[in-house]
Formats: C-alpha cells, structure tokens, sequence
C-alpha cells in the first residue's frame, strides 16, 4: 500500500475493475477501494449478458456461468409467446464468481485492491482533485491520486463531489426488483420477457434461468409508475399468480438508470464509469458488459495521461465514449420510448405476427421491425442499429 498512486479507482463492479485491469496494463499505478468486504457481493442483478460482449475482456469459465442462453421467448399480456433463436448466444452469470475474477485480472495487471476501504471524500489542492478519503477498519485514510475514477455504481456520490452533474430524471430511473427463487421448472437456455400493463407498464419482467430450476425472476418499471404501485406488488403479484410457494433464497432492489449517458463524465482529475455515468442500456437495463467498455476506455485513456503527462487527455474520454458507445444509446433510448408505450394490444399483436414467421426466420431485428412497422420513424432508428 503506498500513499500516493497515478490512478484511484473507487468501486470494485465490472466497471471499476475493468478501469484499474486497462489503466495497469500500461504500467501505471493503480489503486482499487472497495466498500463492501466482498467483490462481487451482494449481487443486485439479473445476471444476464451477451456472449460476445464478455469474451474480450475474459476467457469463459463454467465456474461463472449459470446457464448457457440459446433462445428468447417474449410473453404478451394474452398469454401469447413469441420464441426466437438467439443468434449470438448469452449467458447467465453468477455475478459473485464473476465480479471476482474480474477483479482478480485487474490485480495481476497490478492493480492493488483494498476492500472494506469506504471512501468519504475527495481531496483537492488548490481547487485540483488530488486524491481520496476513506475509512477502513475504523481509520480515517488519506491517499493522493492524479486521477480519480468514479466506478461507484447507481448511488454514486464521487462525480458529485468532483462537482459533476449527475441527477437523473426520475422517469428514467427504473425501480427494480428481483428475487432468485427454486423450482422455476422453465427452460433453462432460453431468457424469458413478459410485457404488458398487469407485469410491468413501462419495463418488462424477466425470468433469467440459473441452472437446476433456479432462476432469477425480476422487473424494472419506470420512477413515475412505481409511484402509483410499487415494483415489489407487481412481482409479488406474478409470483402468486404463476409461482405461488416458490422457495425465495434472496430478493433484492435498485434502481437501473434507462437514459442517456451523464453530460460531462470527465473533468479535470475525474472520470465516471459505468452506472456512475449511466452507461446502462436504455433500452434493456443492461449494463454489464457496458460498465466494463467503460471502464476499459477510460482506464486505458488515465494511463496515457499519466504516460504522456499531460492531465488534460482525459477529457478525451467524453467523445471516445460516445463514439464507441453512446451514439448507439441515443437510438436505444428512442425506441425505449416508443415501445415503452405500446399498448397490451400492441403486445398481443406482436406475438401473433412473429409466430406467423419460421421459426428460423425470426430474429431480433425482425422483431423491432414488426414492433414498430407503424412507427416510421422510429424504424429508420432501428434499422440504422442494425446497419450501423
Ligand atoms: C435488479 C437489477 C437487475 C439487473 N439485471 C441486469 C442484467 O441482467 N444484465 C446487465 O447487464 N445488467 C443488469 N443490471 C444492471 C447492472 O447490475 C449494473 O449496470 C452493473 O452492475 C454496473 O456495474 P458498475 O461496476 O458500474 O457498478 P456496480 O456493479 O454497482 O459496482 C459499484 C461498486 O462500487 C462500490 N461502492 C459504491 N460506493 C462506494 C464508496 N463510497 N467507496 C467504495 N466503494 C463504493 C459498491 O459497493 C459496488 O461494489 C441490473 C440491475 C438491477 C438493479
């Protein structure tokens, strides 16, 4: 442990350790903190992830898959099912074993991690962020740190203090909840969605398969409608009506941030990755594996400031952000919008024109055309997604 590093990562999630993994690469000197005792625990997520969009950055080890995903099925409210193969397969992880080994990759690249290290505050000399507080074991640490990466998930307070704008719109900040429950007799490759105003107005509900009959069962609905009945009732609710009894071995909550990337997520000193900077998905919620983009550009891009000596290349993060990602969340968050208004008729509609395709036919893009054909203009969006 030394009293000075090139680079402080505060938070251990994919994000966090992905930027302390790629800015040690380069021979910087990096230190993770971490609040709770254990990467990876608690687990507050769906678990579910593309294949491809994991393989970069770790080789694929049974150890952290819980299912291996082949197909789709989307649930409209009259009961009808629409199942797709999934052309690019994606897993279910276990997120405790995953996060881990993450972690793990940023401390051979010799990354030094501290866990149960909370961190209170940044410091600053003369106006210029210079470092973190954090308590550990009852002590009060100072450590000094030329850049500062926020990786410190949705109830991220770092890029505040840095004096970021990171409010976000409560109609955007989904209200999640989740339990993982035994004797979910569903098929165990395919991830289940079901749509529609009884499950989930303005979200979907999920069962994602955990292996043996587990399965993690879950909802996101919009701030504005959990106002008026909360995401637990509505889970409560699908629980009793299609597994009532199911053993419940955890249930958790937490907002899903389902907008835009913050405005500015560099300043000097200061750079914001992963939920911090909501670079979730707006349109599925999923922000795994774009935690770990991220945290792979901004760490890299913190050691090439520190390489080149030059503090102000971070601020280079905000546009390689959007190239590589955040161009693509302005199209997803348009047709959040728009499907997030379907009506139940809309739902039931569309199951019943995706089975009138072969079922090898039947592919995602598909089934955004289909769900949009009278939206013309949100479906030059989705065909720009596709092209793109
Ligand atoms: C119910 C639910 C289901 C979800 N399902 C999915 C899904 O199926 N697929 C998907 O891709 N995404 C899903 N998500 C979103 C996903 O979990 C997050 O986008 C992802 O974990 C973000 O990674 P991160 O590293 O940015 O933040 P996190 O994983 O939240 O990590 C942040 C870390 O920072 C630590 N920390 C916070 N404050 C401090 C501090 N002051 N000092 C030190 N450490 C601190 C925290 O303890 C935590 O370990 C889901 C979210 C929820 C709530």
């Amino acid at each position: 442990m030394n009293s000075e590093y090139d680079v402080i990562v505060v938070g251990g999630g994919p994000a966090g350790s992905m930027a302390a993994r790629f800015a040690a690469e380069k021979g910087v000197s990096v230190l993770l903190l971490e609040k709770d005792r254990d990467i990876g625990y608690p687990v507050r997520c769906g678990e579910a992830v593309s294949r491809e969009s994991i393989v970069p950055f770790i080789d694929i080890d049974d150890r952290w898959v819980a299912a291996k995903i082949h197909k789709f099925s989307f649930y409209a409210p009259d009961g009808g099912v629409a199942t797709l193969e999934a052309h690019m397969p994606s897993l279910v992880l276990e997120r405790r074993i995953f996060d881990y080994e993450l972690a793990r990759t940023a401390a051979e690249a010799g990354a030094h991690i501290i866990t149960r290290a909370y961190v209170n505050g940044l410091t600053f000399d003369n106006g210029t962020i210079n470092g973190v507080t954090y308590e550990f074991q009852g002590e009060q640490i100072s450590v000094r740190g030329k850049i500062v990466i926020a990786a410190d998930g949705i109830e991220s307070r770092v890029g505040r203090w840095a004096g970021l704008q990171t409010h976000s719109d409560f109609r955007d900040m989904e209200s999640a909840v989740q339990v993982t429950a035994a004797n979910i007799p569903v098929e165990q490759d395919t991830l289940h969605f079901y749509f529609g105003q009884k499950y989930a107005p303005h979200g979907y509900l999920w069962i994602f398969p955990k292996g043996n009959n587990k399965a993690n069962i879950g909802l996101g609905i919009s701030g504005d409608i959990n106002k008026k009945k909360s995401a637990l009732s509505y889970l409560n609710d699908f629980m009793l009506e299609k597994y009532p009894g199911a053993p419940i071995l955890s249930k958790v909550s937490g907002g899903v941030p389902c907008q835009l990337s913050l405005d500015r997520i560099s300043a000097p000193g200061i750079m914001l990755v992963g939920d911090a900077a909501r670079h979730v998905n707006p349109l599925s919620g999923g922000g795994i594996a774009t935690g770990m983009i991220g945290g792979q550009i901004a760490g890299s891009i913190a050691a090439d400031a520190i390489l080149l000596n030059k503090p102000e290349h971070i601020l280079s993060y905000d546009k390689a952000w959007h190239n590589r990602i955040g161009k693509r969340h302005e199209i997803y968050n348009k047709l959040k919008e728009g499907i997030y208004n379907f009506s139940d008729d809309h739902f039931n509609n569309l199951a019943i024109t995706i089975n009138k395709v072969p079922a090898d036919q039947r592919t995602l893009g598909r089934l955004f055309t289909a769900a949009l054909f009278n939206q013309p203009s949100l479906l030059l969006e989705v065909a720009k997604v596709f092209v793109l």
